[in-house]
């Protein structure tokens, strides 16, 4: 994409985010990563009269794949120091999970990733219908005492929900302390530590992220009293398993954060190969209807695992419920306030 383009879009995301005359910004890059995306940021943000700064930390150095929250920034105080003290951060290094991050949202910067490639970022914009209502489902899950899942292919498994926040991302952040990314359009919380039970059945065409993989023999999970206890199936299970075994922590087995895609824009047909090499799967993440359920850690949401082994696993034709009224059916949402088409 063009400088020109890119600018346009960073344009009416920053403005989606609320950025004003005299706000301070910083965005953060790594290395050689995404400098393109610094100048179109800044050039977007000197547009809305904002004072710009690019922060950019050196390469990291070579390591055997992506440890979840260990970033650059744990040797930089003083970068963390300057972090603290602006008014947003657009984070394209990727902070998420990172003790850094939470101090600098708890210190009141509000922090925006954005990673995906930059055609991506264009196709799935925010706008405020999708905030809207992602903010009502969020609302819903807050009121809600048990998330149901099942599926045609043999899921059905209950989350209690007594113990966590609900987290709404909808691809901007306009309030203080507050993180989002873009792009994302979804709505999350975390079953009670001890509270989920039953069995999840990923199918073919589900997704396995960041393995970037899409399910072509079903995996059986048997979960109980919050922890996985078995997991069965063909090629993908044992993927699964032996990456699992790779952290060497059982804590992995743990269930994390759990809810439904809202994005009409994202499409799980577009999850092939080679279409935006370098990409994380937020459009997976986030199309509508799809049901996504992750194992790991939930410290994310104020909970005690910090473990590093974390997978999110959207899945398709699955029904949710929340205190027994249907939320999504076969993976089309059916509450009218939180429907939306695409646009
Ligand atoms: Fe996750």
């Amino acid at each position: 994409m063009d400088h020109a383009s890119f600018t346009e879009i960073c344009l009416h995301q920053l403005k989606m985010s609320g950025v004003h005359e005299g706000e301070r910004l910083i965005v953060l890059t790594q290395g050689n990563d995404r400098l393109a995306y610094a100048d179109a940021f800044m050039a977007a943000g000197q547009r809305l009269g904002a004072v710009m700064y690019h922060m950019r930390l050196p390469a990291p150095l070579p390591s055997d794949g992506w440890a979840v929250g260990v970033t650059g920034l744990a040797e930089m105080p003083g970068a963390v120091d300057a972090l603290k003290n602006c008014d947003m951060l657009i984070d394209c290094v990727f902070l998420l999970f990172s003790p850094e991050q939470f101090s600098i949202q708890a210190s009141g910067t509000r922090i925006l990733t954005a990673v995906e490639p930059p055609e991506l970022l264009a196709r799935m914009l925010p706008y405020p219908e999708l905030r809207e209502k992602v903010t009502i489902a969020a609302e819903m899950v807050e009121r809600a005492k048990v998330m149901r899942i099942t599926s045609p292919y043999g899921t059905d498994v209950t989350y209690k929900l007594n113990t966590y926040p609900t987290v709404a991302e909808y691809a901007c952040t306009d309030t203080p302390g507050r993180w989002d990314h873009w792009p994302s359009g979804f709505v999350f919380t975390g079953g009670d530590d001890d509270g989920v039970d039953g069995t999840i059945v990923v199918a073919p065409g589900d997704i396995l992220l960041p393995q970037r993989l899409m399910v072509r023999e079903p995996i059986t999970y048997t979960i109980e009293r919050g922890w996985i206890t078995d997991i069965r199936g063909g090629l993908e299970a044992q993927i699964v398993k032996s990456y699992m075994d790779s952290f060497d922590d059982p804590r992995g087995r743990g269930m994390s954060h759990v809810g439904w895609g809202m994005n009409p824009n994202a499409k799980w047909h577009n999850f092939v190969p080679g279409e935006f090499p370098g990409g994380m799967g937020m459009e997976a993440r986030s199309f509508y209807g799809n049901v996504m359920f992750s194992t790991g850690p939930n410290n994310e949401l104020g909970g005690p695992n910090d473990t590093a082994c974390h997978l999110d696993i959207p899945m398709r034709n699955c029904s949710l419920f929340l205190d027994d009224s249907p939320v999504v059916i076969d993976g089309d949402i059916v509450v009218k306030e939180i429907q939306l088409t695409q646009r």
